[in-house]
């Protein structure tokens, strides 16, 4: 578990991306993480390693994950925990994907002491049908998880990553089938984490549908602006 006393300047710097499958959380706080400096924790990038891997975690997330459903919130937060209490996150983090549920929130709350009112929460939010756009044009790089879009972010050369030449695939779960029981998990389950949120954090709803560029510029002038 995370230490619980690390700082006001710790505290700013606990970031936490809400929103729909693709809002452009990914892309958000991958750019986030590598201006500012903050661990990224994303979990849907960290369940894909442990099902490349083959581990235990891999292979009981593994069916949840092709459909389009839920991971159970216990392998979550086992899995969350253990990487926020890692040294690397003694500074602070963003939390690209978790929590997803009021119990992982919960579970967030128990494993860095009770404190949500630290926490930094954006909420992107994006029309349902750009959302559509986005997910069935993203393609990603199996090796370092770089995200592209066919239309509005390729790589330079089609099919191959930009960094690491790997061939790009298009994920199983965005797929026509997968992200229609996505979208409806979220508006079931993670939706109702903005009232939790709004209620005890920093909360900022963002408009995602602008320009990456815009978008980004707005999250950190809202860092910058302080507490
Ligand atoms: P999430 O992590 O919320 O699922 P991603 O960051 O993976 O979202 O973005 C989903 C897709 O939309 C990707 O293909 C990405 O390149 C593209 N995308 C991200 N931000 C924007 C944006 N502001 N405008 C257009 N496309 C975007
Ligand atoms: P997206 O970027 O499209 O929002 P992610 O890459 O974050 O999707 O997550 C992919 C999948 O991994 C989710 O659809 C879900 O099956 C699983 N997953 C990721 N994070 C969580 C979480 N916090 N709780 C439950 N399942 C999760």
């Amino acid at each position: 578990m995370a230490d619980v006393e690390h700082g006001v300047a710790a505290l700013a710097r606990r970031i936490v991306f809400l929103g729909p499958p693709g809002a452009g959380k990914g892309t958000q706080a991958g750019r986030l993480a590598a201006v500012r400096g903050i661990v990224r924790i994303a979990t849907g990038d960290m369940l894909r390693d442990a099902i490349a891997q083959g581990t235990a975690l891999g292979k009981q997330a593994a069916p949840f994950i092709d459909r389009g459903g839920l991971v159970p919130d216990e392998l979550l937060i086992g899995m969350v925990g253990e990487r926020i209490g890692r040294e690397d996150c003694r500074d602070g983090f963003i939390l690209d994907g978790f929590p997803r549920t009021l119990r992982q929130a919960e579970g967030l709350e128990q494993m860095t002491g009770g404190t949500p009112s630290g926490f930094v929460v954006f909420d992107i939010e994006v029309p349902r049908d750009e959302l559509l756009r986005r997910l069935s044009g993203r393609r990603l790089c199996p090796t370092c998880q770089a995200t592209y879009h066919l239309q509005t972010n390729p790589p330079a050369t089609v099919g191959v990553c930009d960094r690491d030449g790997s061939a790009l695939v298009q994920r199983e779960d965005d797929k026509e089938t997968a992200v229609a029981l996505r979208l409806s998990e979220y508006d079931a389950r993670t939706k109702p984490l903005i009232e939790y949120f709004r209620a005890r954090s920093r909360f900022h709803s963002i408009d995602g549908y602008r320009p990456r560029d815009v978008v980004f510029g707005e999250l950190q002038g809202l860092l910058e602006s302080g507490p």
